[in-house]
C-alpha cells in the first residue's frame, strides 16, 4: 500500500506515524508514506494557499490551484486511478469495515484540508470519497488522515506481526472485545477471572465470547443489528437488554 498524503503540513503526518507498529511498517516496506506539500505547487509569488471565501464569512479557505497541481504530481508517478479521500466532517462516518475495503487499494491520496475548508471546485475534480472520523470538527485533516492510516494499515497482511492479531479487535465480529488482563495475578485487591487462569482453551474462548456479547449489549446496543450472533446468543442478549431496561 502507498499513501500519498497532500497537507500543508507534511511533517505532522511523518513525524506523527514513523513509531510504533506503522512506523516499523515503512520501515520494512510493508506500506510507504508520502506527504506532499501543498505549498510547494503554489504559484502565487508570496507563497499563498488560501484566500477569502467568496460572499464573505470568517475564515480562509485553502484554493484550487496548488492542490490541484500537487495531485498531479502524485498522478503523474502512478500507473493506476488511485482512490482520493477528502478527511472533512461532512463525509460518511470511518468505519472498521472501511478500514478493511480499502486496506486492498493499490494505493491512496488523501486531501488534508485546514481552514475553512477547501475550494469546492478541486474537490468535485479530484475526490471519490468524503470520509469523516465523527461528527465533530478538527483543526485540520492530518489527525483525521493519520487515525485513517493507521486503522487501514493494521488490516494489511504482515504489518501486525504474530501475537498482534486484528481479529479479536472490536468491530473484527462486529462485536466490542471482551476484557483483558495482564500480571499480576492479583492487583489492587482485584483477582483475574479465574477462568483465564484455568489453561482450559474451549472455556476461555466461551467466556470471551459471553463477555464481548454483554459488553456490546451494555455499552454499543446499536451494533447488535449487524454482528453475527446465535440464536442462542440472541435469547441471551435479550435477557441481558431486558434487565438493564428494568435498572
Ligand atoms: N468549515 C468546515 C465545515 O464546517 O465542514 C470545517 C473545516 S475544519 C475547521 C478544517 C479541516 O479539518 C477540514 O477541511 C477537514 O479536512 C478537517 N476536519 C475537520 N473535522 C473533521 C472530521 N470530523 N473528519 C475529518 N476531517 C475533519
Amino acid at each position: 500500500m502507498d499513501y500519498h498524503v497532500l497537507t500543508l503540513f507534511p511533517d505532522m503526518i511523518l513525524q506523527g506515524l514513523k513509531t510504533s507498529i506503522i512506523g516499523r511498517a515503512i520501515e520494512e516496506g510493508t506500506i510507504s508514506l508520502d506527504a506532499v506539500n501543498i505549498r510547494d505547487f503554489t504559484i502565487d509569488k508570496h507563497g499563498r494557499t488560501d484566500d477569502y471565501p467568496y460572499g464573505g464569512g470568517a475564515g480562509m479557505v485553502m484554493q484550487a490551484q496548488p492542490i490541484y497541481d500537487a495531485y498531479q504530481s502524485i498522478r503523474k508517478k502512478l500507473d493506476y486511478v488511485p482512490r482520493v479521500i477528502y478527511l472533512t466532517p461532512q463525509g460518511r462516518v470511518f468505519s472498521q469495515q472501511d478500514a478493511k475495503e480499502l486496506s486492498v487499494e493499490k494505493g491512496l491520496i488523501f486531501l488534508c484540508g485546514h481552514y475553512e475548508g477547501v475550494d469546492e471546485r478541486v474537490l468535485e475534480e479530484i475526490v471519490t470519497d468524503n470520509i469523516s472520523i465523527g461528527d465533530f470538527v478538527v483543526t485540520g485533516g492530518e489527525l483525521p488522515a493519520m487515525i485513517m492510516i493507521d486503522a487501514i494499515s493494521r488490516m494489511i497482511p504482515g504489518v501486525l506481526h504474530n501475537g498482534e492479531s486484528a481479529e479479536d479487535d472490536s468491530f473484527g465480529d462486529g462485536l466490542l472485545e471482551f476484557p483483558q488482563y495482564s500480571r499480576p495475578e492479583i492487583w489492587n485487591g482485584k483477582q483475574v477471572p479465574m477462568i483465564l487462569l484455568s489453561g482450559d482453551h474451549a472455556k476461555v474462548d466461551a467466556w470471551r465470547r459471553e463477555q464481548s456479547l454483554l459488553r456490546t449489549a451494555m455499552r454499543r446496543p446499536d451494533l447488535l443489528s449487524s454482528a453475527q450472533i446465535s440464536p442462542a446468543e440472541k435469547i441471551y442478549i435479550e435477557k441481558i437488554l431486558a434487565k438493564k431496561n428494568d435498572l
